[in-house]
């Protein structure tokens, strides 16, 4: 192989000393993919995987602490101080019958054939200090041009793994990149194939688009015929996705803005429709959950005064309340604070609005000889009431005067 040029990419430790192990016992060992592009755009890759020539039995032999995460497909994973690094033997894609799965794998000795079977140039790299950066495809003028473009013939490509077709936008969604011209006129043309594809896969790549920099990118999906298989039924009727509402999450933590995101989606959906949507999508429970409540509490208007917002945050738990008035504000595109600081205090100060926080318990209610289970609860809930007004009702010695009260009334 000849060396391209004279770039060279920091390699972590570890992943430099499995190539080395790898190198030393006569094997072939390049770092690939992802990590080379990354490492090339000066962004932190997400993981380092090494292709080598090497196969999966003798890759577990040169080393102690191995997984067999794929071994089918040639892949072993390494752990090295409690982080994984997958080695795959180069391979060449058998005939991807069902669209989904190539039907068989081949390993070869060839890292050109390994590099063809990928996706696009800028993800056909390979990298090693002794031959520098292998790129066979143009895929560094391409990542300059900052261009994703099939690795040959797209339609081909696109036929074998209709999932390409997708990850063709989440890569210019995450990378800020524009399609090349004959790759995105192939998408067009193969977004029925996507019915081969399972809603797993397709939702991985759906989701790596909304919560990119670019989530405005996921329109795409529904302009080039692929809405009707990502979100079957509803697709019509997400289409309009806002950007401006997506931008204002920016500054939000991952987990909070890629529930934001689901919910910007489905805006125009009920809660139980949401739930409907988000259930075909195979989407987790607490995911379903969480986007359902935030959509159904949304419009809820909580008023700025402390009583309403402490029902509130009974009602919906505080986590989905935040979430849903972060919601409220973005669609309205208006700063409810005054709710915000007040909802604040109410927890920093601790003031109570779950039966949880009360000052007595189902214990202390027997004692007054409330034995009955819904009258138990009955109860708590009337002295929660109360002191959802009078927080500073809020000692044993109140509440039990006031069930005494009751009691007696
Ligand atoms: P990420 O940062 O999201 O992990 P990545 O480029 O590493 O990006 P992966 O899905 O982890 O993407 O795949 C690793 C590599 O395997 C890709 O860079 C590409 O070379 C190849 N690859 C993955 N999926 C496909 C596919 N469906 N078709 C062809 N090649 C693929
Ligand atoms: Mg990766």
């Amino acid at each position: 192989m000849n060396k391209t040029n004279d770039l060279t990419i920091k390699v972590p430790e570890e992943v430099r000393s499995i190539m080395e192990r790898l190198t030393e016992a006569g094997y072939e060992a390049y770092c690939v993919g992802g990590c080379v592009r990354d490492s090339l755009l000066g962004r932190a890759p997400e993981d380092w995987d090494i292709t080598t020539s090497a196969l999966p039995e003798q890759v577990k032999s040169l080393f102690s602490n191995t997984v067999d995460t794929g071994i089918q497909h040639g892949t072993v994973m390494i752990v090295r101080k409690g982080t994984g690094y997958e080695v795959t033997t180069y391979r060449i894609d058998g005939e991807y019958k069902d669209g989904r799965h190539p039907e068989q794998v081949t390993f070869t000795r060839s890292l050109e054939e390994d590099l063809k079977r990928r996706d696009f140039t800028i993800n056909a790299f390979a990298y090693n200090k002794e031959t520098g950066l292998v790129d066979l495809f143009g895929g560094l003028d391409d990542l300059e041009a900052k261009v994703i473009k099939a690795v040959g013939d797209p339609n081909k490509r696109f036929e074998e793994d209709a999932l390409r077709i997708m990850r063709a936008i989440r890569f210019s969604a995450q990378l800020g990149f524009s399609v090349e011209e004959m790759t995105y006129d192939a998408i067009s043309s193969h977004s029925d194939r996507l019915a081969q594809v399972s809603m797993e896969r397709i939702r991985v790549e759906f989701e790596k688009t909304l919560v990119s920099k670019n989530s405005g990118k996921v329109k795409e999906f529904f302009r080039l015929g692929m809405g009707s298989y990502i979100l079957p039924g509803y697709a019509k009727r997400c289409e309009d996705f806002d950007e401006e509402i997506a931008a204002s999450y920016s500054g939000l933590g991952a987990e909070e803005r890629r529930y934001l995101l689901l919910a910007d989606l489905l805006r125009h959906l009920s809660a139980q429709e949401a739930k409907d949507a988000l259930r075909k999508m195979k989407y987790d429970n607490q995911t379903v959950t969480t986007v359902s409540k935030i959509l159904q509490y949304q419009d809820t208007c909580c008023m700025a005064d402390k009583v309403s917002i402490k029902r509130a945050l009974n009602e919906q738990g505080k986590e989905i309340f935040f979430l849903a008035l972060q919601m409220k504000e973005a669609v309205a595109k208006e700063s409810f604070s005054t709710v915000r600081e007040m909802a604040k205090e109410i927890l920093d100060k601790q003031e109570p609005y779950t039966i949880g926080q009360l000052a007595v318990t189902g214990n202390d209610l027997k004692k007054e000889g409330i034995s009955e289970g819904t009258r138990i609860g009955e109860t708590l809930q009337r002295l929660l009431d109360q002191v959802i007004v009078e927080p500073d009702k809020n000692t044993k010695e109140d509440l039990i005067s006031m069930i005494r009260e009751q009691q007696e009334a």
